[in-house]
């Protein structure tokens, strides 16, 4: 595409933003104790627990509880407007790169960001990374921003996440998700299998 204004900045030609996330979990704990807590609510022996534990994943309500005994730690890099959603799962604990310590530390580049930023605009951030000038920065800076965050939650919110967002229409949630089912210990208490029956039996997307 052209640019007529600078025909020196290269605009991508498609237009489309390619999403980015990234997830790695970094530790998963909790499952031996939470399948000696279902042996003691069955009274029967723990080697008897995973089986009966996958048949009570789905069941909310109360019967899932062990759901929330299993949590995990995950390193995930994303855009902040994807942090804004996932900011809203109360029973977690995050923390994250400080835009507060590090943005005034060195001049952003593309690498920085999702996906193409005009290089006008950089130079404009830039220029508020030269005078130190922190808030005017952070008003300035687009969505499209990527942050890492380290992210502790538990199975029962995750189940809760696959539910409400693998048809989410950011596709952030869809990249999550997968890579949740390919690297957690533990995928078959998670309703990836189920929902996805459900989205195409339906065919309907998550606003
Ligand atoms: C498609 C979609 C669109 C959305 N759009 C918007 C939007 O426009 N604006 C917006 O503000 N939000 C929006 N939400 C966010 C939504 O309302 C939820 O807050 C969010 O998805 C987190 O889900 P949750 O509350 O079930 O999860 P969590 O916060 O992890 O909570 C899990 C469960 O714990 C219990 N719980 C947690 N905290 C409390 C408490 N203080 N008191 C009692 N029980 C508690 C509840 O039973 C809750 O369901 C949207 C969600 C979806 C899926």
């Amino acid at each position: 595409m052209e640019n007529t204004e600078n025909p020196t900045i290269k605009i991508p030609e498609d237009n489309l933003v390619k999403p980015y996330l990234t997830l790695r979990v970094l530790n998963e704990a909790g499952f031996k104790e939470a399948m000696f807590g279902l042996s003691l609510n069955k009274k029967q022996p723990i080697e008897n627990m995973p089986k009966i534990a996958t048949k009570l994943a789905s069941m909310d309500g109360g019967h899932n509880k062990f759901l929330e005994q299993i949590i995990v730690w995950l390193e995930v890099r994303a855009p902040r407007y994807f942090w804004v959603e996932a900011d809203t799962y109360r029973l977690t604990s995050k923390s994250s790169e400080s835009t507060m310590h590090s943005i005034l530390k060195g001049h952003l580049d593309e690498k920085d960001f999702e996906d193409f930023i005009n290089p006008k605009i950089l130079g404009y951030l830039n220029d508020y990374v030269n005078t130190k000038d922190l808030l005017k920065l952070k008003t300035m800076l687009p969505e499209g921003f990527l942050q890492r965050r380290m992210w502790m939650v538990s199975y029962k919110t995750l189940r809760n996440i696959i539910i409400q967002r693998y048809n989410h229409r950011l596709p952030h949630w869809k990249i999550f998700c997968d890579q949740l089912k390919r690297q957690l210990d533990h995928p078959e208490f998670l309703p990836f299998d189920e929902v996805e029956k459900n989205i195409k039996s339906q065919g309907s997307s998550n606003e």
